[in-house]
């Protein structure tokens, strides 16, 4: 730990910095142990120069953006977690397209785009997270997803030390799957600013449409409790939604200590208290395995866990 304190600070990147850092202040679930360095670097290119740095020293590194999709182990995570919490700009240029860095949260996003009159991005009203989250995970909410509004994206690549970009090409993007995750062409790279296509729109149209999708997420339990948001994927293959599959098992309201399945949608678990992300995973297992006895059916999660569990 010594050892990684005084690396870092030789790296003198700048960036806020903090030492055995709780993670449960970092995500949404308010669940996880100390990340043992918590960077959070203050631009673009001092994130590029961490990434350098402890990629040459061979020192593990987690990048995370809004922590809402994010089960964070109860003891921790080992080497340094990135946070791209600090880098939050955003303009619409000439090109026609509206630049935001990665850790812009996406509600900042949208309000951005309805108060500059661009529509295409009102689905994604109320969705917690950051702009370089919802590009890595394409976020999908009301029928449509970050793909679909996706200009290009910058990005470090993983053995590089500077930004490249590069356009959208529709067809490597599928629900929840994207280049960036582990198998895809991006893989291990870092997302630092996307461009989505600025479509003028009725900015009072825009509006009401925001407002109608946010009151709808409120209305379903989104933010009773903390929570990641859906835990599991929707399985095409399955026939029908996971929330479906599990409130035929009867989940709704079950819990593992403080980890509880939402009363209102089963395939939101929520933290009711003081969980921890050791009850968190049981409660998974209980449903992973419930499924799969009942029905044959393996599901997914699509929360995403990160430490040592
Ligand atoms: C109440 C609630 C409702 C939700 N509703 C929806 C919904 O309707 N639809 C939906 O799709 N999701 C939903 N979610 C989940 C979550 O909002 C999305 O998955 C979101 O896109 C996660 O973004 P994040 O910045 O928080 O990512 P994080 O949780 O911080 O990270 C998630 C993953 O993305 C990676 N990542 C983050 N930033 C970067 C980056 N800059 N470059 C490369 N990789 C990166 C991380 O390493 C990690 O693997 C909901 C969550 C909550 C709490």
């Amino acid at each position: 730990m010594t050892t990684l304190r005084k690396f870092i600070e030789n790296c003198n990147i700048d960036a806020e910095i903090a030492y055995d850092e709780p993670m449960a202040r970092h995500t949404t679930f308010r669940i996880g142990g100390p990340a043992d360095a918590f960077v959070r670097p203050r631009t673009a290119d001092a994130l590029s120069a961490l990434l350098t740095a402890v990629r040459e020293e061979g020192v593990p590194i987690a990048v995370i953006g809004g922590g809402a999709n994010l089960l964070v182990a109860d003891r921790g995570v080992r080497g340094v977690v990135a946070s791209t919490e600090l880098l939050r700009g955003a303009s619409i240029g000439r090109d026609g397209l509206l630049r935001a860095e990665a850790g812009l949260p996406v509600v900042a996003l949208v309000r951005l785009a309805q108060e500059s009159g661009v529509t295409g991005l009102e689905f994604a009203a109320g969705l917690p997270g950051s702009v370089g989250g919802a590009v890595y995970m394409n976020a999908r909410c009301y029928d449509r997803e970050f793909a679909d509004a996706l200009e290009s994206v910058d990005y470090i690549g993983a053995m590089a030390a500077s930004v490249s970009s590069t356009a959208i090409e529709r067809d490597s993007w599928a629900y929840k799957r994207t280049p960036f995750m582990s198998g895809g062409s991006l893989s291990g790279s870092i997302v630092v600013a996307a461009s989505f296509r600025a479509v003028p729109g009725d900015r009072a149209a825009i509006a009401s449409r925001m407002a109608q999708l946010e009151a709808d997420r409120a209305a379903k339990g989104h933010f009773d409790y903390p929570s990641a948001g859906s835990l599991f994927k929707n399985n095409r293959d399955h026939g029908r939604p996971t929330g479906k599959i599990l409130d035929e098992l009867g989940f709704r309201g079950r819990r593992r200590g403080d980890a509880m399945v939402s009363p209102k949608h089963a395939n939101i678990f929520v933290n009711a208290g003081g969980a921890s992300a050791a009850d968190m995973a049981a409660l998974i297992e209980d449903a992973r395995s419930a499924a799969r006895e009942a029905f044959g059916i393996e599901l997914e999660t699509e929360v995403v866990m990160l430490g040592e569990f």
